[in-house]
């Protein structure tokens, strides 16, 4: 059978194109999603992929989903860490319940979805985990305090998790979009996006496609000797 792979926040958005491609390149897929039952249903009828509904920064619902997905499906072999939110604001403005939300969404979920893959993965000796980090944890954004910290967070927990898989053969990785055309950028003012756009080497906003493509390849059984990387795919805005 086909190794099992779990998006989560997989039904949209760069999600959703990491769930196709990853079903194109031969696995069975499955995407989380939190709230938006109609994508998900629009998602599923589109592509034949099914959803979960449940929230990656709630600990006991990411175990108890990770146990239904098991026993129904088999184990996973391949968790990709997709789902994020932003709330941005400058410190001023920035209250503990926006920076809370940010760092339980984006950073509190990898652990506690490869904390409900790890020992299934170490005892069968193989996994592949892929984080999505950001270039604004790279570099840091104005605004972004709370996303800033939480994706930076992504990248030194990526190399930490490596080294422990590597005996059991779990490979654990992050890519690191630039900006992206979806909807999260779409909510950036017009005339912020055109400086931004402006500051990208390549001359235009990545595609979900463009960082879809870097996940399969970390998630392929033969990227076995890369481990603990960052996949940086941002049209050279940030060369890290
Ligand atoms: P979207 O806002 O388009 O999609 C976010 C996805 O995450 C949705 O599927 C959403 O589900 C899900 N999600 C949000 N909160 C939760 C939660 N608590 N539990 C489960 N699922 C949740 O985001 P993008 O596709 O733009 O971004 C995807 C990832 O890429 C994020 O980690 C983001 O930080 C990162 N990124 C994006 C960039 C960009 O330019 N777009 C740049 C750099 C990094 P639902 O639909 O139900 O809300």
């Amino acid at each position: 059978m086909s190794r099992l792979a779990l998006v989560t926040g997989g039904q949209r958005g760069i999600g959703a194109e990491i769930s196709e491609q990853l079903k194109a390149a031969g696995r069975r897929v499955i995407a989380n999603y939190a709230s938006s039952d109609d994508a998900a249903k629009a998602f599923t009828e589109r592509t034949g992929i099914p959803t979960i509904k449940f929230d990656v920064s709630d600990f006991d619902a990411c175990v108890a989903a990770v146990a239904k997905i098991e026993e129904e499906h088999g184990p996973i072999e391949i968790l990709v860490n997709n789902a994020g939110i932003t709330r941005d604001a400058m410190m001023r403005k920035l209250t503990r319940k926006m920076w809370d939300d940010v760092i339980d969404t984006n950073l509190g979920s990898c652990y506690n979805m490869c904390k409900a893959v790890w020992e299934g993965m170490s005892a069968r000796k193989f996994g592949r985990i892929v984080n999505i980090g950001s270039i604004n944890g790279q570099a840091g954004q104005l605004g972004q305090v709370n996303y800033a910290a939480a994706k930076s967070g992504i990248h030194g927990f990526t190399k930490a998790l490596a080294q422990e898989g590597a005996r059991n053969q779990i490979t654990v990785n992050a890519v690191a979009p630039g900006y992206v055309d979806t909807e999260m950028v779409r909510a950036v003012p017009p005339d912020v996006l055109e400086k931004i756009i402006a500051r990208i080497p390549r001359g235009r906003l990545g595609t979900a496609h463009d960082i879809a493509r870097g996940v399969c390849f970390l998630t392929a059984d033969d990227a076995d000797f890369v481990t603990g990387s960052t996949l940086s795919i941002n049209g050279g805005q940030h060369m890290y």
